[in-house]
């Protein structure tokens, strides 16, 4: 009788140097594929058109056309899973790692209700969990001695390709539950949101790397300015797996140019093993303990005109029209909307990491929530809550030609690169060049500034 494994995909969704494959066609003769689209996770999500669901399905459908064997299933994975095991009698089902909360506790259930054997292997990170600790035993609070430690621990055997033997995966005969093949997007309830931004699947993301490498030198300089693209857009694959992060390293560890975004890898790993330590992150509680029962006095409607990108504010009515527009935002620009939201606003920083969690085509529980809580000062290693981005500078320094404004902001496209970035008199009051149809500042950065800071001080 041949050995059998099952491998379930789910942040994994490419081919090549894919652990869960590669353990599975090493150890087993025949190998089936499948990917179950998650019910109580798609009942969640209000928005039909949501892109982030498009991008799986798009990427799977890669996956089936190369291997003609995938298998979609479409409902609860705690009882497909062990049906799907049972009626390909498999000996085991092979996973990668997931270390949000809900994955969790689903692998738990999921193993509980499998009759045969379940393996987890580490795919989407290079260092997890309690990998990397302090000497004391406990977890790293602070960025640098995290990613000192990292570089340390590191050896060539973290990043080496694991590849798989495509030859092994096999077609099913006869399924009774799931699909020989990739669901459609109406067949999950979900709709078509035109093209992405980012083009789906493991073939783009090649594509992407490639484009990015001969900028990776230039990444330093270039990566904060928004109009550029110097940064490699790879976020949303690394986050679905149509990358695999071994690559991106061994990319960087490649080229002494790349220091610079090998420690923004290194930042969703510390951000990853933040929550795998600290799961109540998760939950909403901050960091920082006492900044956890803030009672934020910020108006309510201001947070639907910073949703909307109407807060008079232009670079950051920029970001967040392109946002609502595309589900992508640069991280210069995360990080000046979120303090904006948190300290000028004073609106609780939950509330804009939830609408990124719903609308961010890269959405990471683990490295929206770091983001967040180091915007709003109240996370590990977080800007210090004295330390508050002036909007207007901001504006100045990173979009110094008002090119990106200009892109979003078509109100404004007119005005020449000094009153782009503040079309108002310095009290905010309108000027004869004020464009009627864009919005008096919502509040006034000074005095917002001088609020927040009372607001934190301990
Ligand atoms: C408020 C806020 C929310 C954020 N939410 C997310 C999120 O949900 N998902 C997400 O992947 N990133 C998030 N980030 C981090 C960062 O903004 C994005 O990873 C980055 O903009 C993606 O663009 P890129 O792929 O071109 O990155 P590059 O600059 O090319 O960096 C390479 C990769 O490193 C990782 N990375 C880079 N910067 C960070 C960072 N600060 N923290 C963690 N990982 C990083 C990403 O995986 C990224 O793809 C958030 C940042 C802030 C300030």
């Amino acid at each position: 009788m041949p050995t059998k494994a099952l491998v379930w995909l789910r942040r994994d969704l490419r081919l090549s140097d894919h652990t869960a494959l590669e353990v599975a066609t090493r150890k087993y003769d025949e190998v089936f594929i499948a990917f179950v689209y998650d019910t109580n996770i798609l009942n969640d999500l209000s928005n039909k058109k949501d892109r982030r669901i498009q991008f799986i399905q798009e990427s799977l459908s890669e996956i089936h056309k190369t291997t003609k064997s995938l298998i979609t299933l479409h409902g609860n994975p705690i009882q497909l899973i062990p049906e799907l095991a049972n009626e390909l009698e498999v000996d085991t089902v092979i996973t990668a790692h997931d270390d949000d909360p809900y994955a969790i506790k689903r692998d738990q259930e999921v193993k509980s209700q499998l009759n045969r054997e379940f393996q987890t292997v580490l795919d989407h990170l290079i260092k997890e969990k309690q990998e990397v600790m302090k000497d004391d035993g406990t977890p790293y609070r602070v960025f640098t001695p995290y990613s000192r430690a990292w570089r340390n621990i590191v050896n060539p055997s973290d990043f080496a390709a694991r590849k798989p033997d495509l030859t092994k995966i096999v077609t099913p005969k006869n399924l009774r539950i799931g699909k020989l093949g990739n669901h459609t997007l109406n067949e999950i309830g979900f709709e078509d949101c035109g093209p992405l931004i980012y083009t789906p699947g493991e073939s783009a993301a090649q594509v992407q790397l490639k484009e990015f490498l001969p900028k990776i030198s230039h990444y330093r300089e270039d990566r904060n300015f928004p109009a550029k693209s110097g940064t490699s857009g790879l976020s949303v694959h690394l986050r679905f797996g149509t990358i695999s992060i071994r690559e991106c390293f061994r990319q960087a560890r490649s080229r002494t140019s790349a220091t610079k975004w090998e420690t923004e890898l290194i930042w969703r790993e510390f951000y990853h093993m933040l929550l795998a330590n600290f799961p109540e992150l998760g939950q909403g509680r901050t960091f920082q303990p006492q900044y956890n029962d803030i009672k934020w006095p910020g108006n309510i409607d201001h947070l639907e005109a910073w949703k909307a990108g109407q807060t008079g504010y232009p670079l950051v009515d920029a970001a967040m029209r392109c946002f609502n527009n595309t589900g992508a935002m640069h991280n210069r620009l995360r990080m000046v909307v979120a303090m904006f939201l948190t300290k000028d606003l004073l609106i609780d920083w939950r509330l804009g990491e939830q609408y990124f969690a719903e609308n961010l085509l890269d959405f990471e529980l683990a490295s929206n929530n770091g983001g967040w809580q180091w915007s709003a000062s109240t996370g590990a290693d977080a800007q210090p809550y004295f330390r508050i981005f002036n909007p207007y500078l901001q504006s100045v320094k990173f979009d110094p030609e008002g090119t990106f404004i200009r892109e979003w902001v078509p109100e404004l496209a007119h005005l020449d690169n000094k009153s782009i970035h503040w079309p108002f008199n310095p009290d905010g009051t309108p000027t004869l060049e004020t464009p009627s149809d864009y919005p008096l500042p919502i509040v006034s950065h000074p005095l917002q500034k001088q609020a927040a800071i009372k607001l934190f001080k301990p």
